[in-house]
């Protein structure tokens, strides 16, 4: 019962009392949430009491940030409700190996990012933070009220507490495991008959492509947990016929979702974003969130870059727009300049464009940044390869490198445990 009125408080708040003249109420608002919060909560994590020792939380824009690494190394200290990280990472295997995932302590969720192997990140979420983030989850993503029925399903490489709290009376919620046969989803998929379709992108390109074989009519696709490239968009949207919707959401929190119009907002209204500009509309997110309680997250530098979209929105929130999700810090490509005196940094939806505007035959590539002077291409259709590898040409003399070495592929393997990316750096020395 708790559950339910806590459920529906924030899907009410969010859907209908968050609305901000414009972004200086916004950010004004957010502003006396940051500190309430902060005033609160830093006193009760041993590590962050240490590290903002002395400050004043009225400054806190300007707090040091702290990053993924130093997060999961202080992991004891950091968060609130005395979890060690040992015990947190046995259990999250364990439900990991045995695909049963209700693991908590002391009705604390534990989850595990899907990260690559040791730089997966550990969270924490307390039932109260759960049926807030259900609630909140359900007011942004729901097509139409929560007391209308529902059928979601929610393919996930692991399953969580944290997703099977959505489950109630009108909305249903089914689990496909990523991990099972692609024909074992179908067959599941045609029998439940969702309404809603979350998944990554490169799982709804396997629905969209056998949409022949089985008989589903769903009213809203969301795609999660991997990039949405402009290619897919389009793709999905013309298979499905309808816009594609995406949620932007990591072990560090909401952070952003599209609106009705299908244009990516971040969640201000949740956590604080501040912008850490890397080129021109480019930017690092530093995030505060004013309600993660068990685990706070406060000065977070993402490992993400975003680009930011100056156009007002026609659904009328004051929340950042972004045109898109450009993928991990760890993709941008490195080149030499020409005069070898410095590095060029060569951001993933420049190389995204340089291959889709290169030829509209492609349904399929990837590009892989072997070595400084190495680069590797697959495209599907084989022959589309020189006007790609000219294009990428054209994109190096643009940006000033030395021009590298660009290898065809012919064939590309698709690991499916594993996040897919068209736009991947093996270089892990910069
Ligand atoms: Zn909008």
């Amino acid at each position: 019962m708790l559950k339910t009125i806590i459920i529906l408080y924030y899907y009410f708040k969010t859907k209908y009392f968050m609305r901000f003249a414009d972004r200086a109420a916004l950010l004004k608002w957010q502003n006396s949430r940051v500190t309430g919060f902060l005033r609160k909560y830093i006193a009760k994590s041993g590590y962050y009491s240490r590290k903002f020792r002395n400050m004043d939380v009225r400054n806190w824009q300007s707090f040091p940030t702290i990053d993924k690494k130093e997060m999961m190394e202080n992991f004891d200290e950091l968060n609130t409700v005395g979890i060690s990280q040992k015990e947190a990472f046995e259990l999250a295997l364990n439900s990991e190996k045995t695909r049963n995932f209700k693991p908590e302590i002391n009705n604390i969720t534990v989850g595990l990012s899907s990260g690559t192997s040791g730089n997966r990140g550990l969270f924490l979420v307390c039932r109260m933070e759960r049926y807030r983030w259900v609630g909140i989850i359900l007011a942004k993503t729901l097509p139409d009220s929560i007391f209308k029925k529902h059928r979601i399903a929610f393919f996930l490489r692991a399953n969580s507490n944290l997703y099977t709290g959505v489950k109630s009376r009108n909305i249903s919620f089914e689990f496909f495991d990523l991990l099972d046969s692609t024909d074992h989803n179908l067959k599941k998929l045609d029998e439940y008959k969702p309404s809603i379709i979350v998944s990554p992108p490169s799982m709804l390109k396997i629905i969209a492509a056998n949409l022949n074989r089985i008989s589903i009519n769903p009213v809203k696709i969301i795609s999660v947990a991997e990039v949405l490239e402009e290619l897919d968009r389009r793709y999905l949207e013309k298979a499905f016929n309808q816009t594609v919707h995406q949620i932007y959401q990591a072990t560090e929190g909401f952070l952003a979702c599209t609106c009705r119009y299908g244009n990516l907002h971040i969640n201000e209204d949740l956590l604080a974003v501040q912008r850490e500009y890397v080129d021109k509309d480019k930017f690092i997110p530093v995030i505060t969130d004013f309600s993660r309680t068990s685990q706070p997250v406060i000065r977070y530098r993402l490992n993400d870059i975003l680009t930011e979209s100056h156009e007002p929105c026609p659904c009328g929130s004051m929340c950042l727009r972004i045109a898109g999700i450009e993928g991990r810090c760890d993709d941008i490509f490195y080149l030499d300049s020409v005069d070898g005196s410095s590095s060029v940094a060569v951001f993933p939806d420049f190389l995204s464009r340089a291959v889709i505007y290169a030829s509209d035959r492609i349904e399929e590539y990837k590009v892989i940044q072997n070595t400084r002077r190495e680069i590797l291409v697959y495209v599907d259709k084989t022959e589309e390869f020189i006007p790609v590898k000219e294009s990428l040409i054209k994109l190096f003399t643009v940006k000033k490198c030395q021009i590298p070495e660009i290898i065809q592929l012919k064939s590309l393997e698709i690991d499916r445990t594993k996040k897919f990316k068209r736009i991947e750096s093996r270089i892990h020395d910069r």
